[in-house]
């Protein structure tokens, strides 16, 4: 011992005995959705709208998504939600101020009922056109799954669509481009996945949002990914797409999937800094590692290098 003091500690020699102010602390208020709503909560238990960032909003319910993005020009809305879950969708918009006569385009995510099951209803009562890729608008004209898709058999049928157009020609890219959203196919969790993405700006600032699809693999129980190559190399890419996009800002259909609830505890949804495309891909991509591995072992030693860039 030298019997000197340690730096800090004659630092703080003068504030011992001190009075010092009662220090209080603000609690933070509870987000409305927060207090609603819990993490992987009901498909179609409602949840109050609210503000993402700039022109985009929350019209979901507690447990799917549904994003509006506003406009002058027309109104775009991502996901309609079960047919059940519609009603609150449209609810949601209106409460917001807005006109469900407004929105102009639907877009979607992937094609099973939990995420377009209402997309019939959405779009008798706005009269807007469907955009989607091949698989996602034939599975909604039919209204039933699509052969390829791993869960094929498991959900019940869905109201058909009147009209869906796809993305990637004619009418359908043009309405894309007129309301600047950009499509980034995703296939894997069904085989017509969409994830899309825009810029979201106030008066300000611009932020790039990502609406991040499912990446999960998850499928019926005679269905093994390792059985269908190239589906399954469309996979790692829809993978590489995720973690590559410019992303300020990632949601996705079911909320708790990119933590929107804990986000929303901690502050600020649109945070730089406080979501990650990369790290959602990051657990999709583990969870898809967990099953390759069950389903073959071997397949995994043998394949995954070249399946893993
Ligand atoms: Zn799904």
């Amino acid at each position: 011992m030298s019997g000197r003091f340690p730096a800090a500690l004659l630092l703080a020699l003068p504030l011992l005995g001190a009075q010092q102010p009662p220090v209080s602390i603000e609690p933070r208020p509870v987000h409305p959705w927060v207090a609603a709503c819990e993490d992987w909560d009901d498909w179609d238990k409602a949840g109050p709208p609210f503000k993402i960032y700039g022109n985009t909003w929350y019209v979901g319910t507690c447990g799917i998504s549904a994003i509006l993005i506003t406009a002058d020009d027309g109104h775009v809305l991502i996901d309609s939600g079960t047919e059940a879950g519609a009603d609150i969708v449209l609810a949601n918009i209106r409460s917001l101020g807005f006109d469900p006569g407004d929105v102009k385009l639907l877009l979607n995510s992937h094609e099973h009922f939990d995420h377009v099951g209402g997309m019939a209803k959405l779009q008798e009562a706005t009269g807007a056109q469907i955009v989607s890729s091949a698989i996602g608008a034939e599975t909604m004209l039919s209204g039933k799954d699509h052969p390829d898709d791993p869960q094929f058999g498991m959900h019940p049928p869905m109201r058909p669509v009147r009209s869906a157009l796809p993305f990637y020609e004619g009418e359908g890219q043009w309405l894309l481009h007129k309301y600047r959203m950009w499509p980034i196919p995703t296939p894997g969790h069904t085989p017509g996945a969409m994830s899309w993405t825009w810029r979201a700006c106030d008066e300000s600032e611009c932020r790039t949002v990502v609406y991040a699809d499912s990446l999960s693999a998850v499928s019926s129980d005679s269905y093994r990914f390792i059985d269908h190559a190239e589906y399954l190399s469309k996979f790692f890419t829809s993978l590489k797409r995720v973690a590559d996009a410019r992303c300020d800002l990632v949601l996705t259909p079911h909320p708790s999937g990119s933590q929107m609830r804990g986000k929303l505890m901690a502050g600020d949804l649109s945070a730089p800094g406080a979501n990650s495309c990369e790290g959602y891909m990051r657990s999709q991509r583990g969870s898809l590692f967990v099953r390759l591995l069950r389903e073959d072992p071997e397949w995994m030693q043998k394949n995954l290098p070249q399946g893993v860039q």
